[in-house]
């Protein structure tokens, strides 16, 4: 199993004048083998959606909950969510100086499933998925992220995808600043984890361009903190039309 039920969320975002209130009433269910994509405008809350499910201290979580195949989110720590099976790939990934790709998914690895991958194979297997995601080897040796281009480092997100594995992957923005190759070559290794079952997967974007390449089964238009209007792909190809205008009027009005 891989739902994920969120109710009525309410978070806040530190600020340096105080918290402010951004999530404004989520409800979403992604369950097993669903994609679901978010779209909205920039600044709707989209990144602080992610956030507040995976964690990050710089959000609060003033009501409302989160669960994993039934476990409540909201009161774990990062990794104990990660270790629920949650993934995040962060809109901008974080450089992690002096520790190698390898390494690094390796430790993740262990931690997650509780047993160390074994040294022997567990490069091979970086770098077949390094190959699937058409990066050069020699990322397995490079510290993570750092001196990557923005679509390395989304290549990248992908590659930990593949290789941890978790239940359910909140992508944010793996989209942006990707070339159309790598549009593509992203958008395939979201469908093949996806395609590997058991998975459920929330795809957050305000581009419709990586529908081209993933198939959602679900859309969700996210102004103002909260889903406004929920739909299949048809609804994506209305944004690509209209664009977010006529939901803006009406949270202005
Ligand atoms: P999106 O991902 O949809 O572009 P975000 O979740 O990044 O939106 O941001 C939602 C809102 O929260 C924006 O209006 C943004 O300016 C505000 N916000 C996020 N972080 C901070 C912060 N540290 N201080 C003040 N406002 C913030
Ligand atoms: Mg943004
Ligand atoms: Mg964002």
């Amino acid at each position: 199993m891989a739902d994920l039920v969120i109710k009525d969320l309410y978070a806040d975002v530190e600020t340096e004048s105080g918290p402010k209130q951004i999530l404004k009433g989520v409800d979403l269910t992604v369950r097993t083998g669903e994609v679901h994509a978010i779209m909205g405008p920039n600044g709707s809350g989209k990144s602080t959606l992610a956030y507040s499910i995976a964690g990050h201290p710089k959000y609060t979580i003033t009501s409302g909950s989160v669960t994993l195949d039934g476990v409540e989110l909201t009161e774990l720590s990062v990794d104990q969510r990660a270790k629920a099976g949650l993934f995040l790939a962060m809109q901008y990934p974080v450089e992690v100086p002096g520790v190698s790709t390898t390494n690094f998914l390796r430790t993740a690895k262990a931690a997650l499933d509780g047993v160390a991958p074994k040294v022997r194979t567990w490069p091979k297997e970086v770098a077949a998925s390094l190959e699937r995601l058409d990066m050069d080897p020699s990322f397995a040796t490079r510290s993570i992220n750092e001196g990557f281009s923005g679509g390395e480092k989304k290549r990248g997100e992908i590659v930990q995808l593949d290789l941890l594995d978790p239940k359910v992957a909140v992508l944010d923005e793996i989209d942006s600043g990707l070339d159309i190759d790598a549009v593509r070559i992203v958008a395939e290794g979201i469908n093949r984890y996806s395609e590997r079952g058991n998975h459920g997967v929330l795809l957050i974007t305000h581009y419709t361009r990586i529908l081209r390449y993933v198939e959602p089964t679900h859309v969700h238009v996210f102004v103002d903190g909260h889903v406004v209007e929920e739909g299949g792909r048809e609804l994506a190809d209305e944004l690509e039309v209209s664009g977010y205008d006529r939901y803006l009027k009406a949270v202005r009005a």
